[in-house]
């Protein structure tokens, strides 16, 4: 057999060292050492690691690469944020819209981020965001999987309009049905939206993906009805919880309760480190809370757990570059993870975990596979973190779709190395 593309002498994220990986067709056909059948093009990966694509678990499409339109969030509160939004959404066009998300997509290919849960705001009538990105979806579908949340971002029941918007928007392709429970004006219509929105995605048999509890208020509970409607209708393996960051800061006794029932429910949790430390905690003095959600427990608890990037750039959030690498990095810290197993997890948390969430078939490195992968100048998934560690060559269906240079810094010092190269300092 004749091959597009063979990767020689990898280490794959689950240990192995100097394997080979021989992909035709678009899919991945052997992987194993000593390969030597010719192909198209030949990569020595000189023991580095190899990994299945990034996958962001959260993501907001529509408002990234937008800060400043059409002003700076003073307070950096997520309040703010949404307000800020609300302000700039009847002044988007179509068009910028899908110019900022084509230019992110670009960065996101560039940093091997091949799969992407974007929330689409529904609460605008004219759904102008949603074809925007419907249009964006089919564009990039040859290197990204771009998967859209119904996010109705004033609120499911608050916002005039936004149920019907949420129904058309799924009549027009959205995949996924989000909500918002925690910004309706009650706890019992927070409740109820998550009730009705359940009932959407049981009736079309779709995935549902809500903003859930993303504040400081220990008596925000929404998970719990979330986690209750999964279970009664049958929904298991398509529900996930994002942000979930009044967990923080709960009582114990009620976690104790809650952690089980979300693992014997099937939902999935998102975090989202870099925005849950900068947008949670604003109203304390000091001590601050961190705000993100107990990553450890839920997975001690059975929950299957990602990490999202969920802006950049944007109303909420002024930094981020589309590195999953940086946000497993800030997760890894804000939830204290540095045990070798808990760095592991933090990779898995922006590949595997996030791909499992969004039900993406044929992920992996195994054969039959997409031939989907990315060399990073790093010796296994924990330097990854560490250096955030350059994209060597990001690979599409077999095809190297982008290229990266290690980073090298020359050195002018009497008496030391004439170089220095971050990914040569990795622990023997
Ligand atoms: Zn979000």
């Amino acid at each position: 057999m004749s091959f597009d593309l063979i990767i020689h002498d990898a280490c794959l994220p689950d240990g192995q060292r100097g394997v080979d990986i021989a992909c035709a067709q678009g899919r991945i056909q052997a992987v194993a050492p000593g390969i030597t059948a010719a192909a198209g093009r030949v990569i020595d990966a000189g023991g580095r690691l190899v990994s299945p694509p990034f996958v962001d678990a959260h993501f907001h499409l529509d408002s990234t690469l937008s800060l400043g339109l059409p002003r700076l969030n003073q307070s950096g509160t997520l309040l703010e944020g949404i307000a800020l939004w609300g302000e700039l959404k009847p002044t988007l066009t179509r068009e910028a819209v899908v110019e900022r998300a084509l230019r992110y997509c670009d960065l996101a290919v560039a940093q091997g981020l091949l799969a992407i849960r974007s929330h689409v705001d529904v609460c605008d009538p004219r759904l102008l965001a949603v074809e925007a990105l419907l249009e964006v979806r089919e564009c990039v579908r040859p290197w990204i999987d771009l998967q859209l949340v119904a996010f109705p971002q004033d609120g499911y029941l608050r916002a005039p309009g936004a149920a019907a918007n949420l129904e058309r928007a799924l009549d027009m392709g959205v995949d996924v049905v989000g909500g918002i429970p925690h910004f309706e004006r009650t706890m019992a219509d927070g409740a109820e939206s998550v009730r009705a929105l359940c009932a959407i995605a049981a009736r079309r048999g779709l995935m549902v993906d809500m903003h859930c509890d993303e504040s400081d208020d220990p008596h925000s509970r929404h998970i719990e009805t979330l986690a209750a409607e999964t279970q009664r209708l049958g929904l298991a393996g398509r529900v996930a919880g994002s942000h979930l960051t009044s967990m923080h800061s709960m009582d114990n006794y009620y976690v104790s309760k809650l952690l089980p029932l979300m693992a014997e429910a099937g939902v999935a949790a998102i975090a989202n480190p870099l925005i849950n430390i900068t947008l949670q905690g604003r109203h304390d003095t000091y001590p601050k809370r961190r705000g993100m959600t107990r990553v450890p427990e839920l997975r001690q608890a059975g929950v299957t757990v990602a990490f999202g990037h969920d802006c950049v750039m944007d109303p909420w959030y002024p930094l981020g570059g589309a590195d999953m690498l940086d946000v497993a990095h800030m997760g890894l810290h804000v939830g204290m993870m540095t045990s070798r197993e808990g760095m592991r997890f933090c990779f898995d948390a922006v590949t595997t975990n996030a791909a499992r969430i969004l039900g993406l078939a044929e992920y992996g490195l195994s054969p039959g596979c997409h031939a989907d992968m990315v060399l990073l100048d790093a010796a296994d998934p924990i330097e990854a973190i560490r250096l955030r560690a350059a994209r060597l060559a990001v690979v599409r269906r077999g095809t190297v779709i982008a290229e990266s240079p290690p980073r090298h810094t020359r050195l002018h010092l009497p008496g030391r190395p004439a170089a220095v190269a971050q990914a040569g300092y990795a622990p023997p």
